[in-house]
């Protein structure tokens, strides 16, 4: 019988959870072999082919799939109807295609991508000093980020209401975002900027924003696809944390972390203040949870543009009443929240504790 013959794809859903067990095991080795390895390799092949074109690829082949579900199930519901196939072979069929579909997609994304959440910690290659931080620490590199992003404010672009603007259009912003990662190898052991392709402008982004996602990245196709409707203070930092993850790193807070990074790398102002207005809202936000008094204390001290811009990036999400929060809610409503205050140093989430460790880095020399 034919559906037997799928059987082996179907064995591809447990082989891929045993590959992934044995990877977490073994960072180093996954770092070695595979994240600077094999990957590099994998992932100029699939850019140097996807590349060429303008749209996304990725998003194409979603909508093909879709229609394609569409007319099998009509198909089958017909054959149902008119008796030509009985429920149980339906049902096999059905449940063995299913499974052995998931199989191919699952192991194929974590062979051409995935096993990059198991590389060694960002952190750790780069060699960046991650021990927990006292909210004094927190607190400096707030201070930081306020005078970093205040500065850049003064410098972008704003539109009628008096909210960030980037540089001319959406797209162009695409096209600008792979010099953020120029040069960025020289400080930064593990990031090959050879592998930041174009990202993809996703046509449907009203989707995205309805699931409150302001990218994805596409493993099969190596495209970092960005929702094009996101205000514009976060599409830069959208577009260099897709191309993050095509870079290779695959955990969302390094990628946000190496976002930043790209952003204040590039020559642009609206790139460089779109990565200080994402790291600012991760730090502020946690010191709003950490020390509510100093967190008054310092959003005091934020300029008003980018009050704004939080305000108008909480009030985009909420248009759409994601479930999933957004940072700039967070400091927008963290003045309502008052919480006990910590003693002592901890960890603060990845995200927090790479922009403390780069602070550090910085005081140290
Ligand atoms: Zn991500």
């Amino acid at each position: 019988v034919r559906w037997r013959r799928l059987l082996p794809l179907v064995a591809l859903i447990p082989a891929g959870i045993a590959l992934q067990v044995v990877a977490s095991w073994t960072p180093g080795l996954v770092e070695r072999v595979y994240s600077t390895g094999l990957y590099p390799w994998l992932s100029r092949a699939m850019t140097a082919l996807t590349g060429w074109f303008a749209f996304s690829l990725a998003e194409m082949a979603l909508i093909a799939i879709g229609i394609w579900v569409v007319i099998v199930s009509g198909v089958t519901v017909f054959q149902l109807v008119f008796r030509h196939r009985s429920i149980r072979n339906v049902l096999l069929n059905g449940v063995v295609k299913t499974l052995a579909a998931a199989g191919v997609i699952y192991f194929a994304a974590l062979v051409l991508w995935g096993l990059n959440n198991h590389r060694s910690t960002f952190a750790h290659s780069s060699g960046l000093d991650v021990s927990p931080a006292s909210v004094a620490e927190l607190r400096a590199v707030c201070e930081a980020l306020i005078e970093e992003t205040n500065a850049l404010r003064a410098r972008v672009d704003v539109d009628e209401n008096g909210a960030m603007r980037v540089r001319g259009s959406r797209e162009h912003v695409l096209e600008r975002a792979a010099r953020g990662y120029e040069g960025l190898d020289l400080d930064y052991a593990g990031i090959d900027p050879r592998l930041a392709g174009r990202p993809k402008e996703v046509r449907g982004s009203v989707a995205m924003s309805y699931l409150g996602i302001s990218g994805i990245y596409a493993p099969f196709t190596a495209e970092p696809n960005v929702n094009m409707e996101i205000p514009d203070t976060s599409l830069p930092s959208a577009a260099t944390h897709e191309m993050a993850h095509q870079i290779g790193f695959a955990r969302e807070d390094e990628a946000n972390f190496i976002s930043y990074l790209a952003c204040r790398n590039h020559p642009d102002p609206d790139f460089r203040y779109s990565g200080a207005f994402l790291a600012l809202s991760y730090a502020l936000g946690t010191l709003a949870r950490e020390d509510p008094e100093a967190f008054e204390t310092l959003y005091a001290a934020v300029d008003d543009g980018v009050k704004l811009d939080w305000k108008t990036a909480s009030e985009f999400w909420a248009g759409y009443d994601t479930p999933i929060g957004e940072m700039s809610s967070r400091v927008n409503d963290a003045y309502l929240k008052s919480q006990g205050q910590t003693a002592g140093v901890k960890s603060y989430g990845r995200m927090v504790d790479l922009l403390i460790a780069e602070h550090r880095r910085k005081e140290s020399g």
